[in-house]
Order: structure tokens, then C-alpha cells, then sequence
């Protein structure tokens, strides 16, 4: 055995074991900070430069987390520097809110868990996965360890305590150890005592002892959009840390979509994954388009209608000098840009005639034929064979919240509900009459009611996935341009490519 001097540490198992053991982890800090310069300073594109943290960075620390005992002062450093890269990389201003840093990356944010929450999360799971394990030996001496502790704490009252009371004393219940004089004696059990009471705050985490299933487990609060509550069973060990982290994304999520300004629009962002698609690879995304999007969705471009503690200054659109400079204005409602928004929606359009099955007969902005109605359908398409028609009108509204797409769809809906029924009675019914409403936000936000247009017309499956992506940077390249062109003046785009619809 090695004899240790004052301020030497060993590894064993990988954890850093003697007094001041921690600055072990301060060398691997250092070295991930240096390491973070150099990605920082790297020609990569801000797409590849943060899959480059996730993939090789942090990765590193995980095992360490798990099984060293550290401050979260240690980590502080490093958490600040990471933070600034993300930041740096997303193109958000200092006003930009800390969720967006923190939303996983298929939520349209630079997927980054703070150190010290990263470390209660890596901290909570060891200590499952002990009282979990598979090995007998190893589980049992774990809870004897765990109930050792525990008795230590209660002062050696009585008899030791049952499990109930250990998931309770895990979970930070201040009432089991309320009138105990007994100091608490560091482990890994009051580390993670004290990780469970801070995840508390975010994702609601507690332990539990079921008597009735005679099994430990660990519950979440509101883990998805959709649930309320999440128990992870001692079956499920190897999924526990994951569904934790999944469960602390969803916690920005919601803290960013409650924030009045800049939630609103990441409200419809974050409904669907394919909003996103472009943050881990830059797919159909121009450099300027990823400048853009971030600063958008969160509102915090700079515009007259937008700006922060400036008194006396116009609020007034540069442009047409009638409503305020705000981003729906500019990139919906202003006037001097309505060329560009028929190029988007006409972009998307395309995009979706050009999937149809081939031999599908598709009309362009014209009247159904032997209707007497002036409405212009953007496209109906007859199935060849089948004779099924098809009426779809794309939209593109701002993203003011989810319901401004679901009203946007309504809106398209009753504007074609009586065409339909007329085209259904002049074809006696003999052939289906779908109508449909294809919906992209302005700042790229994917309406999952699009997906039963998408599997109506039978676009083959391997398709769908990159039409979808195309529709959504589609809408983000042009919105850009819009952006680009009414803040300098100058056209972002070729203006002799005709337009083939009419916008209404
Ligand atoms: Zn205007």
C-alpha cells in the first residue's frame, strides 16, 4: 500500500482518492478549458463547433462527476467559459436568456447542462445504480453503507432506519433529520442527499421505497411536454441518467416558453424537433441563416420596435413609417417586403409539388376547374389512379405562440371549407375531396399537423424526413433575407426569378 503524503492523492477505480483529492479534477478542468480555446479558435463551423463540446469535451468529465467528491465552486470557472462559448456560438446577445443555452439541442438550443447541475444529475445516478446494482454483494453493501449513514446522522437512535425513511433522508426530507445534533459525515450519500435537493428545484426529482414491489426507485415531475409525472424503476437503472437530463431540458423549456418576450416564438419552435433540425448539423443552412435564427427566435434582434431602455427613440418601421418596427412586422406585415414573402411561401410550395408521386396530376394557383368562386387554391392535386383530390394551401405565419399556427391552419381551413363541399357535390361523391393547410412558421417552426398532409399524399417515407427540413430552412432563409434587407437597405436575393403564386 502506498503511503500518502499531505496533499497526494491515487486513483482507484478511476476516482481520485486522499485529502485534497478534488484538485484532481482542477488538472482535468484546466486541460478541458484549453481544449475549449483551441475548438473556440477553430475554423470549424458554430454547428460542428458545438457538437465538438458534446462529443469530445464534456464527455470527459462524466465518469469523474460521478465519482468524485467536488465543490461546485470548482466547476464554476469552466461552467462560466463553456456557457460564453455556446453563447458566442449561437450568435445571442448578452440579454439573451441563460434557457437557451440549456434547451437540448433538438429544441433548437446549444444543449449544454450547467457543470453543477450536470454533476447532481451524475451524482443522484451513481447512487441509484449502487442501490441498484445487479451484483448482490454490491447492492447490499451499498444499502448498509447508505443505512450506516443515515443512523449516523439520526445520532444512533434507535433501531437502524427502514428503507422508507433512507429514500426519505436521499430526497432532502428536513423532517427526518429535524431534532438530530449529530454532524453529517461526507459521503457519497449526503452528496447525494444534496444533489437530489437541488434537482429538486428543477425537475422535482425524488427517491421512493415502494413496500408493496419491495423496490427503490426515483420520481420526476412534469419529464415531457405531455406527462406529469416519471418513476424510474430499478429495472430502468441504465436509462436513469439519461431520462434525469431529459427531464432538466424540459425544465428550460418551460422556464423559456413562460417568459412573456422571448418565449413566445420558442413556444412553437420547441413543439417539434424538425424546427431544429440544423443545430447539430447545419443541414440547408447558410452561415448567415444560423446568425439569424437564434437572435430571432428569442427576439433579441435589434429593431426599432424592440429596443431596450432607449427613452424618446421611434418605435416606427423604417421602412413604411406606419407600425412599429417589431420582428412579426417585419418579417409578415411590412409592406415593402411582400415580393420576398411570395418567393417563401412559393420556395415551400415548390418544395412540396416537387415530392408528389409522379404521374399525380398538380395545379398551381388556379382556380378548380368549373368552380365559380374566385379562390385560387395553391395547389390541387387529382391522384392518378384513384381520382382522390387534394386542395393545400400553405401558409407561413409568425410564430406567436403555438396557437397563432393552429389559428393560421383554422384561418386556411374555413377560407376552403365550402370549395370542398362544392367540389365534393359536383364530383357526386365519387371521389374523395381532401382539403389541407401545410404550415411553416416564419422563423422555421414545423406544425406537426402537416405530417397527416404529408402521409395523405403518399410522399414515400425515405422523403418526408429531408422535406421537412427543407421546408423549415426554406422559411428560415427567407425570413433571413427579409431581416437582411429591410434593416440595410440592400436585396438579398435574384429578383428575376418569377413568382408562380399569388400570396393571400
Ligand atoms: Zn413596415
Amino acid at each position: 500500500m502506498k503511503r500518502l503524503g499531505e496533499g497526494e492523492s491515487y486513483k482507484y477505480l478511476g476516482s481520485p482518492i486522499g485529502l485534497r483529492a478534488g484538485d484532481q479534477l482542477g488538472d482535468l478542468l484546466a486541460k478541458l478549458r484549453k481544449d475549449l480555446d483551441s475548438v473556440r479558435s477553430s475554423e470549424l463551423a458554430p454547428w460542428q463547433k458545438i457538437d465538438a463540446l458534446h462529443t469530445f469535451l464534456l464527455p470527459r468529465l462524466h465518469f469523474p462527476l460521478r465519482v468524485t467528491a467536488t465543490t461546485k465552486k470548482s466547476l464554476a470557472r469552466t461552467d462560466t467559459m463553456v456557457y460564453g462559448a455556446v453563447k458566442e456560438w449561437l450568435y445571442l446577445p448578452q440579454r439573451a436568456s441563460r434557457e437557451i443555452i440549456h434547451l437540448p439541442s433538438h429544441l433548437g438550443g446549444g444543449g449544454y447542462t450547467p457543470l453543477p447541475v450536470l454533476k447532481d444529475c451524475l451524482v443522484v445516478t451513481q447512487a441509484f445504480r449502487m442501490l441498484t446494482c445487479k451484483d448482490p454483494f454490491v447492492r447490499k453493501t451499498a444499502w448498509y453503507s447508505l443505512q450506516e449513514a443515515v443512523h449516523q446522522r439520526l445520532g444512533k437512535i434507535g433501531a437502524p432506519p427502514e428503507k422508507r425513511v433512507l429514500c426519505g433522508y436521499l430526497s432532502g426530507d428536513a423532517e427526518i433529520t429535524a431534532g438530530s445534533t449529530a454532524g453529517a459525515t461526507a459521503s457519497l450519500w449526503s452528496r447525494a442527499r444534496r444533489a437530489t435537493r437541488d434537482l429538486q428545484r428543477l425537475c422535482g426529482l425524488r427517491w421512493e421505497w415502494s413496500v408493496f414491489r419491495h423496490d427503490i426507485s426515483l420520481r420526476l415531475s412534469n419529464p415531457t411536454p405531455h406527462s406529469e409525472t416519471l418513476i424510474i424503476p430499478s429495472t430502468s437503472r441504465h436509462r436513469a441518467c439519461g431520462l434525469i437530463r431529459r427531464a432538466i431540458g424540459e425544465a428550460y423549456r418551460r422556464r423559456l416558453v413562460a417568459k412573456k418576450d422571448q418565449g413566445k416564438a420558442m413556444e412553437a419552435v420547441t413543439n417539434s424537433w424538425d424546427s431544429s433540425h440544423f443545430l447539430s448539423t447545419g443541414r440547408f443552412t447558410r452561415f448567415c441563416d444560423w446568425r439569424f435564427i437564434h437572435r430571432a427566435r428569442l427576439n433579441v434582434l435589434p429593431l426599432n420596435g424592440a429596443r431596450r431602455g432607449v427613452l424618446n427613440a421611434s418605435r416606427k418601421c423604417r421602412r413604411c413609417r406606419t407600425e412599429d418596427e417589431t420582428l412579426p412586422h417585419v418579417l409578415n406585415h411590412c409592406p415593402s417586403h411582400s415580393a420576398a414573402w411570395k418567393r417563401r411561401h412559393d420556395e415551400i410550395l415548390s418544395l412540396l409539388r416537387d415530392a408528389l408521386p409522379p404521374k399525380w396530376k398538380a395545379r398551381l394557383d388556379q382556380k378548380v376547374e368549373g368552380d365559380h368562386s374566385r379562390l385560387r387554391p395553391d395547389l390541387v392535386v387529382t391522384e392518378v389512379p384513384g381520382g382522390t383530390v387534394h386542395i393545400i394551401d400553405v401558409t407561413v405565419p409568425f410564430e406567436n405562440r403555438l396557437e397563432a399556427l393552429h389559428a393560421a391552419r383554422a384561418a386556411k381551413m374555413a377560407k376552403y371549407d365550402d370549395l370542398a363541399a362544392r367540389l365534393r357535390c359536383r364530383l357526386q361523391f365519387k371521389q374523395e375531396v381532401h382539403l389541407g393547410a401545410l404550415v411553416v412558421g416564419s422563423l422555421g417552426s414545423w406544425d406537426k399537423e402537416n405530417e397527416r398532409i404529408l402521409s395523405r399524399l403518399r410522399i414515400h417515407r425515405g422523403r418526408v424526413a429531408t422535406l421537412r427540413k427543407k421546408m423549415v430552412s426554406a422559411a428560415v432563409k427567407w425570413s433571413r433575407d427579409i431581416y437582411c434587407e429591410h434593416v440595410s437597405g440592400q436585396r438579398q436575393y435574384d429578383c428575376d426569378v418569377a413568382t408562380t403564386t399569388d400570396i393571400d
